[in-house]
């Protein structure tokens, strides 16, 4: 990890991506759960939600698990966040800096909720994004709207600006877009008009 990203802010870092003078890649692991918290003063919040739900032993074991967990940067534009986990262990929890900041924040509640469901409610075992009573009760605890996912305008612009030119139909030259190039070894064809795709 380099040095100078963990010094970047999460509004710098939602400039940089949105300008594409950041890499994602390079930004891999930005800081801990306890940071991403504290810079968006929410730890508190957070504190308080774990110590009404479990009884002191077992909340000061939860806030540590919680706090050192590994905040990493997303490039999905199709999605704002997640929680990632293997093995019945978690792993890191993804966000999507580019999103707006109201949304960051609501997206971080929504990943730690299921951390904590996973920890308290499935320990040790694999753990399916669902978002069943468990992760709602999680959800409403500790803040976030209790529902599926959100959108985004921003993302939604990111996603079009990555949309590229990827193929044109040799037959009448309609052109297709997407964010990924097509399979040079594959042949596609037009289904409206049947006519084979040239890749771009
Ligand atoms: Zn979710
Ligand atoms: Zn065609």
């Amino acid at each position: 990890m380099s040095t100078i990203f963990t010094e970047v802010r999460c509004q710098v870092i939602r400039e940089l991506l949105l300008k594409g003078e950041l890499c994602c890649c390079l930004s891999d692991i930005l800081m801990t759960v306890i940071e991403l918290a504290h810079e968006l003063n929410l730890w508190r919040q957070i504190t308080a939600a774990v110590n009404t739900a479990l009884p002191a032993a077992e909340s000061d074991k939860l806030l540590l698990r919680l706090a050192e967990l590994p905040i990493r940067s997303s490039r999905a534009t199709r999605s704002l966040g997640a929680y990632v986990s293997k093995a019945g262990e978690p792993v890191c929890i993804r966000l999507q800096f580019a999103q707006e900041p109201g949304h960051l924040q609501e997206t971080f509640l929504h990943e730690l909720a299921h951390l904590c469901d996973h920890l308290c409610n499935r320990p040790g075992k694999r753990y399916h994004r669902a978002h069943g009573p468990d992760w709602r009760s999680w959800a409403e605890r500790l803040g976030a709207a209790p529902q599926r996912c959100g959108q985004s305008d921003a993302l939604e612009k990111l996603y079009r600006q990555r949309l590229k030119l990827v193929a044109v139909c040799q037959n009448c030259g309609t052109e297709f877009r997407r964010t990924r190039r097509l399979n040079r070894r594959r042949k596609y064809y037009h289904r409206d008009c049947g006519g084979r795709l040239r890749p771009v």
